[in-house]
Order: C-alpha cells, then sequence, then structure tokens
C-alpha cells in the first residue's frame, strides 16, 4: 500500500510514530523557512511540515515546487502540533516529512476544491470527477450510500428479496414516452428501456417471490422540468397476500428506520389524509404540511356530504366573487401589518404567467379588532368578521383570498400558501413533516386527447366498491393507490394491483385500448394473471429525491454522482452523441437517399 494512514486518521496518540500518507494537496502555506502542506484524501486532511534546516535541503526545494491537486505521498514522523487546529479531528498533529515522492503533478484545477467554490453549475459539471473531490458532494454521495444500506438493511431483515428485472424491455406506461434502443439482430426493431420495473414485478408475485425489492434505474424521455433526470433510482418493491394497509405499515416502517438509522430522528408514525382533503385543503397532492395555513372556503359548491357548501360572499354587488366557481383564501398569521406595496407586490407575483391568478383580495385584521379589506365598497365589517371567523383569524392577521374556477384557484392559491410559507420561514429543511396521501381517484380526464388515463398507471386497482362505477362515473372511481409526501415532496408512490384478467381488460379498454393492442402489449401480463396470480400491491420510492430530501437540499443533481444537465445532456462525456454511419447501417435505421 502507498500508505500506512489516511488523511482523516492521525490523532495526538500517534505522535512520534513514522507513516506514511497518499493524498492531494489542498494548500502550501509558504513561510520563508517553513512550508506547511494541508494533504488531503476523502477521510480528512493532515497537515505537512518542512521547515529549512531541519527538512533535507533537496526535499525543501521539492516541495516549493508543489502546487494544489498535486498527488503525494510523503513520509515523516507524527509530532504534537505548537499552534493546535480545534476544528478538525487530526488538528492536535503534523507530519514532520522526511521523504516526499510526486505521485502525479496536476495542472491548475479550473475552479476551487473547497466548500464554497468559485466554479458554476457548467463548470463544475463539465469537471464532474473535481467536484466530486468537494466535501459537500462527496458527504452527499457518503449520504446517499448509508441510504441504500440501510434501506437493504430493513428489506433483507423483512424477508423480501433483491431481484434484478432486465433493462432491454418493452414499453410499460408510466405516463412518460420510452427511450429506445435499436435492436441490430432485429433489425426494425427496438428496445424499451423501463419506465418502472412495474411488469416484471408483478410477475414476480405470480411465481410466488412475495416480497420483492430492488434498488433500480428507471428511464423516462420527459421534457426536463427542473430537478428532474432522465435516468433515476427507484426503491421498487411488491409484495404477494397484502391489503393497502399492509404496505403502508411496511414502509412506514422503512421509512422510519432509514430516519432513525441515517439522522438519528425518531419519527412519528406518519399521519394520513385522502386526496379529496388534500386537494379541498392544500390545493395539491402533496401538501407541505411542515406548517398549517389551510385553505378557508368562503364560497364552494361540494356535491359529497363530507364538506360544507358555503356562500359568504355572493349578492353583494361584488361581480368578481358572484360569477368566480370558487372563492377560497388562507390566513398568513401576524402578517397584518404587511404594507400597501408589499400586498402589492405579492399580487403582481400570483399574478405572473407561471401561477395566473387575475388578481388577489386581501383583509386585514387589525390588532385593534377592526377589519379593512381590497373590498370594502362591497362587505361590511360584520360580513368581513365572519369571513375571519371562517378562516380562523386573530387579530394582526392577513386573510389572501383568490377566486375563479375551482381547479385553478385552488392551485394558483397552492402556490401562494408554499411561497408565504417560505417568507415567513416555516419551510425549514431540516424539520420533516411526513403524510400519507390515500383514495386517489383511479383515472383522470384528459380533455384534450378527450379520453381516460390512469392516474397512477393502468395496473392500479379500482376499490372494489367503487367498481360498479367504472361503467357510469369513471371519473369519480378511486383506487387503492397512495403516495408519501415529505415536506411537499412526493417521495413514493404505489398502489394495490389488478390481478384479474378480465378486470385488466376492462380497465385497457377504458384507457382506449382496442382488445388487440392490449393484448400485443400486455398479454403476457394477463395471460399470467391466469395461472394463479396472488393478490398483490407495492410501491417505489424516488431513491434520488429521498436523499436529497435527508441531505436538506433542494436539487437531486448533488446527490448523483454523475448526472446530465436540464437539457439531458451529459457535459462531461459530451452525450447524446451522434454515432458513425456504419453503426447506423447495421442498426438498419439510417434513411438511405
Ligand atoms: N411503478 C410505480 C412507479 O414507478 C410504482 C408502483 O406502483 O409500485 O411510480
Amino acid at each position: 500500500m502507498l500508505r500506512t494512514h489516511t488523511c482523516g486518521e492521525l490523532r495526538l496518540s500517534d505522535a512520534s510514530t513514522t507513516v506514511t500518507l497518499s493524498g492531494w494537496v489542498q494548500t502550501i502555506r509558504d513561510k520563508g523557512g517553513v512550508l506547511w502542506i494541508d494533504l488531503r484524501d476523502r477521510y480528512g486532511i493532515t497537515q505537512l511540515i518542512l521547515e529549512e534546516g531541519v527538512t533535507a535541503a533537496d526535499l525543501f526545494a521539492t516541495a516549493r515546487t508543489l502546487g494544489r491537486e498535486f498527488v503525494l505521498q510523503a513520509t515523516g514522523q507524527v509530532v504534537e502540533r505548537k499552534s493546535k487546529n480545534p476544528n478538525i479531528p487530526t488538528g492536535d498533529v503534523e507530519v514532520r516529512v522526511s521523504a516526499l515522492t510526486v505521485l502525479n503533478p496536476a495542472k491548475l484545477p479550473p475552479f476551487l476544491i473547497e466548500d464554497e467554490t468559485d466554479g458554476g453549475d457548467d463548470l463544475r459539471m463539465k469537471y464532474r470527477y473535481l467536484d466530486l473531490r468537494r466535501n459537500p458532494v462527496r458527504r452527499n454521495l457518503e449520504l446517499r450510500h448509508r441510504m441504500a444500506q440501510q434501506t437493504r438493511l430493513y428489506m433483507d431483515g423483512q424477508q423480501f428479496i433483491e431481484v434484478e428485472t432486465p433493462v432491454l424491455i418493452k414499453s410499460t406506461p408510466e405516463g412518460a414516452r420510452d427511450f429506445v434502443v435499436p435492436s441490430r439482430m432485429n433489425p426494425g426493431e427496438f428496445y424499451a428501456l423501463p419506465q418502472s420495473p412495474q411488469t416484471f414485478k408483478q410477475l414476480l408475485m405470480v411465481s410466488g417471490f412475495d416480497r420483492y425489492y430492488q434498488i433500480v434505474k428507471c428511464f423516462r424521455d420527459e421534457d426536463l422540468r427542473a430537478d428532474r433526470q432522465p435516468e433515476f433510482t427507484q426503491i421498487d418493491c411488491e409484495m404477494s397476500f397484502v391489503e393497502q394497509e399492509d404496505i403502508l405499515q411496511m414502509f412506514e416502517g422503512l421509512v422510519r428506520h432509514l430516519f432513525k438509522a441515517v439522522k438519528g430522528i425518531d419519527l412519528a408514525s406518519v399521519p394520513r389524509m385522502t386526496y379529496a382533503d388534500a386537494m379541498r385543503l392544500y390545493g395539491s397532492d402533496k401538501p407541505d404540511t411542515r406548517f398549517g395555513m389551510e385553505f378557508a372556503e368562503l364560497k364552494a359548491v361540494h356535491q359529497s356530504g363530507t364538506f360544507d357548501t358555503v356562500d359568504l360572499t355572493s349578492g353583494k354587488g361584488f361581480g368578481v366573487f358572484d360569477s368566480a366557481e370558487i372563492v377560497v383564501g388562507i390566513n398568513a398569521p401576524g402578517c397584518a401589518s404587511y404594507t400597501r406595496k408589499q400586498l402589492d407586490e405579492l399580487t403582481e407575483w400570483i399574478k405572473r404567467p407561471q401561477i395566473g391568478a387575475k388578481g388577489l383580495i386581501y383583509v386585514r385584521y387589525n390588532e385593534d379588532g377592526s377589519l379593512k379589506s381590497s373590498v370594502d365598497k362591497f362587505y361590511t365589517e360584520s360580513e368581513l368578521k365572519a369571513w375571519a371567523e371562517r378562516f380562523g383569524a386573530k387579530p394582526g392577521d392577513l386573510m389572501l383570498i383568490i377566486s375563479g374556477d375551482a381547479a385553478k384557484a385552488r392551485k394558483q392559491l397552492n402556490e401562494l400558501r408554499l411561497e408565504m410559507g417560505t417568507r415567513l420561514g416555516l419551510r425549514d429543511p431540516n424539520v420533516f413533516s411526513t403524510l400519507w396521501v390515500l383514495d386517489f381517484p383511479l383515472l383522470e380526464y384528459g380533455e384534450e386527447e378527450e379520453r381516460w388515463f390512469a392516474m397512477h398507471h393502468p395496473f392500479t386497482s379500482p376499490k372494489p366498491e367503487d367498481i360498479p362505477l367504472l361503467e357510469t362515473d369513471p371519473g369519480a372511481v378511486r383506487a387503492n393507490a397512495y403516495d408519501l409526501v415529505i415536506n411537499g415532496t412526493e417521495v413514493g408512490g404505489g398502489s394495490i394491483r389488478i390481478f384479474n384478467r378480465d378486470l385488466q381488460a376492462r380497465m385497457f379498454s377504458l384507457l382506449g385500448f382496442s382488445d388487440e393492442e392490449a393484448k400485443a402489449q400486455f398479454g403476457f401480463l394477463m395471460d399470467a394473471f391466469e395461472f394463479g396470480a396472488p393478490p398483490h400491491g407495492g410501491i417505489a420510492f424516488g431513491f434520488d429525491r429521498l436523499c436529497s430530501l435527508f441531505g436538506g437540499a433542494d436539487s437531486i443533481r448533488d446527490f448523483i454522482a454523475f448526472p446530465k444537465n436540464n437539457s439531458g445532456r451529459d457535459v462531461m462525456i459530451d452525450s447524446p452523441s451522434t454515432i458513425a454511419d456504419k453503426q447506423l447501417d447495421e442498426l438498419k435505421i439510417r434513411t438511405v437517399v
């Protein structure tokens, strides 16, 4: 070995032993007669010292020629430092160098290899191998490693077995486009890369594997929204002989295990909310529950008996509210002191095209108990008081209200709620709030395509009690489908599956597949259902996202060793790239003119 110790290992108790270290030059401080070198590896930093008159002259001269990021091997005696550095574990000692080998010189790196770097995103991605030398990025990958290890530990302890499924397959519908790979041996034919191992894990249940998991790459050719990767990693899981409750318990267990083992956090049990409630209270199926600020409705019609139909706004001459399907708002605690300027700025913010609200109405609940609103012309103070009651507002609070089409208004208010949460400092990345969202609708209607789409995927089972609605009111059918949400991010989702050929065929036909199409694409799965398929269900977690959440970061990119940029490019290896005509010919996919 080219070293006896790592650069993070030496302590005062090692003083006077002779050691050999290998690593990279972090910094060199040349104080004339004394030279200090910080030598770095992934374990830490150890200070080397060379002194004129003490260190051999040629050695001292060589040391002076070194630069940042040179790879060195240094041998010497461990000595106690005169001025100690309490900030690093090796800070009590230094190594008095008696022999030095330059294992490899280095060009000056294009950005600083420091915790705070001067390198922009593009540069860091082009030289990702240098970026990975930086502590914050390295720590992220170490976190990822621990997450994977602990996942395997938990799953193994629960009798799950890890099975690899193929990567060259055919389309698995998860709602994105497929990446395809041409087959040279079958000219004109293509494999698709898995959007998930969905069909294979279901087949494994038919095979009797009973509890399967896999930490697995998936591929989705989507228009890249911020912070999506065309290839990403899932913790993919499936179980047989289970109901929804069993899955929720099992994977709540996984999440709690990860929080405990990786972050030392004892997570309270994960609360549950129906999709309908999440939409009504937060305008989102992945609400950030680190803070309250739930929606209050001043005008809304509810068909089902569970929620109140209400109207506290109509007939007072305010046309905007009169013609609105819904009037809904949030109460921002302690914000009554917002100035006119701040309110105007908030109004502009919500009117931006990305959000698209037509306007913002406010009601200030002043400390003295009086109420002042931007619609004073139409509503009396006692009417505003009734609103305030509905909002649960107190003196000092500010009510922010929008109106319009119900679905749009809820979506816009969701954005406003998150923005206010951020402004009020209620979204601390080191506070974790988890939530199961349950009872998703089975289907959603695509207005453009004029057909139904599976909200989760076509293998998801309707709730047995809702099956009769499949023919009469498909939009009202609820699924045994669930999402795990942490801090407003969907980190996992799954469902109880269909395991009956006829129901699966009905589902495909509802989704607009002809019998032939369904058979051609998924005949293998429907056939399997006729050979003793057990009841089964599962879930998949977005592993990159889970890691970034645990790391308290917004971006998943820094938790992936070699990520792609926002245009789906790997700028380091310059991929995707063109291929040679010869390859195209072999693949028979070149248009010959
Ligand atoms: N295959 C699903 C997904 O990728 C997860 C599941 O239903 O288990 O979202």
